[in-house]
């Protein structure tokens, strides 16, 4: 089985061919799709599979993903992309400076878009914001830590046994599974 996993985050790609490995091959295709403004991580997500959908004509995955900071009531949220470019994890750092709660999680939306319609995954994981660890993953993953280990320290099957965006992943899987059972 074949499929595709529309997204300009090279990253993002490399977790899920990890994710599919030995039972799918992923095609990576790197298209940027508009993101709808939305709280919610899985409409953001089902925005881009729809717009995928459409320009490429064939099944696809997608993935919108969320950084909830509790002391901040959940900000940056599904802003996350935009606050990264914009003041960064220094500035989620600064903002948390006088704050003593350092609890966060990650939310990912998947979805996966074909002729039948949109079906959504939703990953999530718990952690702790520390000051920058680790030079492996991307994004908040130096701030991140989970057991005492930020997921920028760990590889990436460590991070893939673990994250917000396998637990998405592995939902859409099987899922997937008993579709194509279902189909046959
Ligand atoms: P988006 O899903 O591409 O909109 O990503 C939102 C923001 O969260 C971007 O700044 C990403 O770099 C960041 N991000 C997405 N996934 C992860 C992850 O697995 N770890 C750390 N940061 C992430």
């Amino acid at each position: 089985m074949k499929i595709t996993f529309v997204t300009s985050n090279i990253h993002k790609a490399c977790e899920a061919a990890g994710i599919f490995s030995g039972i799918a091959e992923v095609e990576h295709v790197n298209l940027e799709c508009p993101e709808v403004r939305n709280e919610s991580v899985a409409e953001v997500a089902k925005g881009k599979a729809a717009y995928a959908y459409n320009e490429l004509g064939r099944p696809v995955i997608t993935d919108d993903t969320g950084f909830f900071v509790s002391a901040l009531n959940g900000f940056p949220g599904s802003c996350a992309a935009y606050v990264q470019k914009t003041i960064g994890y220094e500035g989620i750092l600064h903002l948390l400076s006088d704050k003593a709660d350092r609890s966060a999680w990650f939310e990912t939306g998947i979805a996966y878009a074909d002729a039948d319609g949109i079906s959504v995954f939703v990953g999530k994981i718990n952690g702790t914001i520390v000051s920058p660890r680790g030079n492996q993953g991307f994004g908040y993953d130096p701030i991140f830590s989970v057991d005492g280990k930020t997921l920028a320290e760990m590889n990436a099957e460590e991070k893939n046994a673990i994250s917000h965006r396998s637990r998405g992943l592995l939902a859409l899987r099987e899922w997937l599974i008993n579709k194509r059972s279902r189909d046959l």
